[in-house]
């Protein structure tokens, strides 16, 4: 992956901002650009620049003395980080794409009472967190809801969907662009037709499509997830790319431009804003035309 992404200029942003989030989700992306960001991420938490000395704060605070917008990459904390042999990030993943056992969840947990080492805190990761069952999830909960001091959690997954909403609203979540996760048929379903629609410009295509949404919360979040995916590779085509994951729909939405495709990715992404904040699916699902369309 080249360059800083956009995930990575928010998180250090909310850092140098005094907001620092204590459970991070890391979603989308693939898992090799998840597990980058993750170590840029946790470079941020620990690098020395961005942590000035306690004497300092009060200076750095002013404005006077800012500490960097940015981890160093060169003190130890952060080459230690960015190669994943720091002794203070555990990392706790599935095997093989297995569930992983509360137990499992329950060991990590139990060293979060432990100080750091050497860094000012401790960093927890939760590789591939989609493989947590209900019972790990309960259990990263409790520590989440009250995270011990020092300690970080970063989870990382490719789509939110197998998450607790009660973990959803507890993390601050990042998301990177593209996503490896594997769509439901149905999900995927629905965003074939909304995008066949969209490339007709065909409004009440769009609505008919959404129509068995209205009960089903975390399949519209999902469709909307796959139908990012099949603009994504719209923008693509209109760029000339040769070789798509999503042919047809690619093949489809390319005749509408580019500057219609962002736009439309940006619709569909705050209307993801709006979904997390609002319950009302009847009232939602016929904003989705209306937002696209508008
Ligand atoms: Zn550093």
């Amino acid at each position: 992956m080249s360059g800083i992404t956009a995930a990575e200029t928010a998180f250090y942003r909310s850092l140098r901002n005094g907001r620092f989030p204590h459970a991070v989700l890391l979603e989308g992306g693939s898992a090799d650009s998840r597990r980058e960001t993750a170590a840029s991420f946790i470079a941020a938490w620990l690098c020395e620049s961005m942590n000035p000395p306690a004497a300092d704060e009060a200076l750095s605070l002013s404005g006077k003395l800012p500490g960097e917008s940015a981890p160093c990459t060169l003190c130890k904390h952060c080459r230690k980080a960015l190669q994943w042999i720091h002794p203070d990030v555990m990392v706790l993943t599935d095997e093989e794409g297995k569930q992983i056992p509360v137990d499992a969840v329950r060991a990590l947990l139990a060293q979060s009472i432990v100080k750091p080492s050497e860094a000012a805190r401790r960093v927890f990761v939760i590789e591939n967190a989609h493989k947590l069952n209900q019972q790990g999830q309960n259990a990263l909960l409790k520590c989440i809801e009250e995270p011990p001091p020092a300690v970080c959690f970063l989870l990382l997954c490719p789509g939110r969907k197998e998450l607790l909403p009660t973990i959803l609203s507890r993390v601050t979540a990042y998301a990177l662009p593209g996503t490896d996760e594997e769509f439901s048929a149905e999900a995927a379903d629905a965003a074939q037709k909304i995008a066949a629609a969209l490339a007709q410009n065909d409004e009440w295509g769009v609505l008919a499509a959404t129509a068995t949404f209205d009960k089903a919360k975390p399949l519209l979040q999902e469709s909307l997830r796959a139908l990012k995916e099949l603009l994504r590779a719209g923008l693509l085509r209109t760029s000339g790319a040769e070789e798509l994951a999503q042919p047809l729909a690619g093949e489809q939405l390319a005749g509408l431009g580019s500057g219609r495709l962002t736009v439309l990715l940006e619709r569909v992404q705050s209307l993801e804003r709006d979904i997390e904040r609002n319950a009302n699916l009847a009232l939602l699902r016929t904003r989705i035309a209306a937002t696209m369309f508008s």
